[in-house]
């Protein structure tokens, strides 16, 4: 699952090659349901504005999507769009009986709220879990619909160790996209959860205590070598382009871990890019494979060449 890196004594866990398996699974699957049902898995991608940033994301899971033998449907609205008019589209999107999943591509621009478009997607299609039935059934342990990035993130995790039941985790973040559905996964695994944010005092020493740490911030290399628990599981979560302007290295991406630090004192960690990113894709997929089947009373296919 993971490939020792020489001269470093953390294992890298390789997302680029869990996401690909995960995406051959879900391509066998999406075949079953082709040949057996006439079924084409249909996700719906809205994006308003031209944000250079959604863009690339938006292009990369119409991509993939694609791959997989998905129909992957672009909305793009200009970045001027009213409020109105994005509900219009949704609610089509919701009674579209040819599209089982829907993402709204965030952030969204700031004339619109984004809280009122969440309310008005239709639960049962929306892939990336967002609305709040979709939240209160994770945090209620039911079986709603789990935001992809938190679902990778368990994934790369389970690639290092199955058995979670009382390790201390410490999630970096607390975005309804990313950290708070990471902890409520955490607890359903039995780890001892703790949610960090701007406001958390002794970061440094929180962060030590963390058997498994999951950085989901937004600040480039953030979290440095001697925050990292020996040992400890890191899943870096964060996308930082780092800025020039701000004498830093022009347009590397790097994660809010401090790589080549934590590489020394971590046990297993993901890099950026190639960590977190390919998986996030690889779930959202998941997902909208679920959603197809879900939606349309398919049974979900098993894939034949699972163990
Ligand atoms: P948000 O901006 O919504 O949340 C950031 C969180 O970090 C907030 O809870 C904030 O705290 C906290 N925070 C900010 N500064 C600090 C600090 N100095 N110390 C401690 N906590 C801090 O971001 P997202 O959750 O959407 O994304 C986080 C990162 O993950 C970004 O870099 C984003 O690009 C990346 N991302 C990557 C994905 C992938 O597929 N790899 C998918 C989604 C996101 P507070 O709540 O107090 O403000």
């Amino acid at each position: 699952m993971a490939d020792e890196t020489p001269g470093q004594s953390a294992t890298i866990i390789d997302g680029t090659a869990i996401a690909a398996r995960v995406r051959a699974s879900i391509a066998r699957r999406t075949a079953i349901l082709k040949a057996e049902f006439d079924l084409t898995p249909t996700l719906a991608v809205v994006l308003v504005g031209d944000d250079p940033a959604s863009k690339i994301y938006v292009g990369m899971k119409t991509k993939r999507a694609a791959e997989v033998g998905m129909k992957a449907r672009d909305i793009d609205m200009a970045a001027s769009a009213a409020q109105g008019q994005l509900i219009g589209v949704i609610e089509e999107l919701n009674a579209d009986k040819d599209v089982q999943a829907i993402l709204v591509q965030m952030p969204l621009p700031d004339q619109i709220d984004s809280d009122e478009v969440i309310d008005v997607l239709d639960p049962a299609k929306d892939v990336d879990g967002l609305h709040v039935i979709n939240a209160g059934l994770l945090v209620s342990g039911r079986v709603g619909v789990v935001p992809a990035t938190p679902l990778g993130c368990l994934a790369l995790i389970k690639s290092v160790t199955q058995d979670l039941k009382g390790l201390e985790a410490l999630i970096v973040g607390r975005s309804n996209l990313v950290g708070k559905p990471i902890a409520q996964l955490l607890l359903r695994e039995h780890c001892t959860v703790t949610t960090a944010h701007s406001r958390t005092q002794d970061l440094d020493a929180v962060c030590r205590r963390a058997d498994i740490l999951i950085a989901a911030v937004g600040q480039p290399e953030m979290i440095r070598g001697d925050w990292i628990k020996p040992g400890a599981i890191v899943i870096d979560v964060g996308i930082n382009r780092l800025d020039p302007e701000q004498g830093q290295e022009k347009g590397r991406l790097v994660g809010d871990v401090h790589f080549a630090e934590a590489t020394q004192v971590a046990g297993a960690i993901t890099p950026v890019p190639k960590g977190v990113g390919p998986m996030t894709i690889a779930c959202l997929l998941q997902n909208t494979l679920a959603l197809a089947c879900r939606n349309t009373g398919v049974p979900m296919p098993k894939d034949p060449e699972a163990e």
